[in-house]
């Protein structure tokens, strides 16, 4: 019978060779992918498409959410909860390796790529975290890690896998040359929790108030963000914007917007008071709503949620 992994998919080119190199060895490669708040699992469609495997797509929204605001082991630049979001996705990929009957998982980690999430101690860490030690393979570095229980079983070549380590990428480049990727993917992460001034808001948000809601994260996703006072005010920038700030409104938030003119529609969280913040709104509201700042009839359509 074939040997069957599981290959987590992030999108990137990592993982996409990591893949490969077992695809190579005659691996029966299935991918997994996780979807959430934060990111699509667009990119890692198209690279299974490219390596014509099958594809698992996991929505770990709500759990993802919860380490997003509460991490163990704290964010990178932006809100990225890198190691927890690891170790996360590895708990999810044990399961299912179990339930399902793969021989073992699979990453395209790299030691040494990743300052925070891939060193040799946070990959050991990881790794220790989700309880899957000894079936969890990195084929990009498996041959400066111990050997796996699919390696010393004979279900996987060790002499067919890789050494590379550090953050140059030109083995990775090269490997991917001569394995005949088409379709190189970007390096971006795809995952707005990296984003440093997502992040900055989110810190903000958690100093402001201690236990933000899921709810009150998902409101930095969209609009323009102040800090006002004791307030979160959020503006939106289009219609598409508005609508979606609308569907975020919760009890106790403040909407103001231009019952004449079309304009933007401002939201106010507040964790105090919030006079300043209303003021605020308004002012905005009123010099974006088209031609209806100068207009002696402007009203405002003012609701408490
Ligand atoms: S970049 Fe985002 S999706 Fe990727 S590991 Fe970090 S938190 Fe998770």
């Amino acid at each position: 019978m074939k040997t069957k992994a599981l290959v987590l998919l992030s999108g990137g080119l990592d993982s996409l060779l990591a893949a490969k190199v077992l695809l190579d060895q005659g691996i029966d490669v299935t991918g997994l992918v996780f979807c959430g708040l934060f990111f699509t699992p667009d990119q890692a469609k198209k690279m299974a498409a490219q390596l014509e495997i099958n594809l698992k797509i996991v929505d770990f929204s709500q759990e993802h959410l919860n380490i997003v605001l509460k991490p163990k082991y704290g964010y990178g630049k932006g809100a990225n909860p890198c190691i927890d979001c690891h170790i996360l996705m590895l708990k999810m990929a044990k399961e299912i390796m179990q339930k399902e009957g793969y021989d073992f998982v699979a990453t395209g980690e790299v030691i040494g790529q990743r300052p925070m999430s891939q060193s040799a101690k946070k990959i050991k860490l990881v790794e220790q975290e989700a309880d899957l030690k000894g079936c969890l393979l990195r084929p990009l570095c498996a041959k400066n890690l111990e050997p796996t229980i699919a390696e010393n079983k004979g279900l996987v070549d060790r002499e067919k896998l890789l050494d590379i380590t550090g953050r140059s990428r030109k083995r990775q480049n090269q490997l991917a040359i001569d394995s005949g990727i088409k379709e190189m993917p970007s390096p971006n992460s795809g995952c707005i929790l990296t984003e440093v001034k997502f992040g900055e808001l989110v810190r903000k948000l958690k100093k402001m108030k201690k236990k933000a809601s899921a709810n009150d994260i998902l409101m930095l996703k969209t609009g323009r963000h102040e800090f006002v006072g004791d307030c979160l005010l959020i503006i939106s920038h289009n219609q598409a914007e508005g609508q979606e700030l609308a569907t975020l409104i919760q009890p106790g938030d403040i909407s103001i917007e231009s019952l004449n003119y079309p304009g933007p529609l401002a939201v106010i969280r507040s964790f105090g008071d919030n006079t300043q913040a209303i003021l605020r709104a308004k002012e905005i509201v009123k010099q974006r709503s088209k031609k209806g700042a100068e207009k002696q009839d402007f009203e405002y359509k003012i609701l408490n949620h």
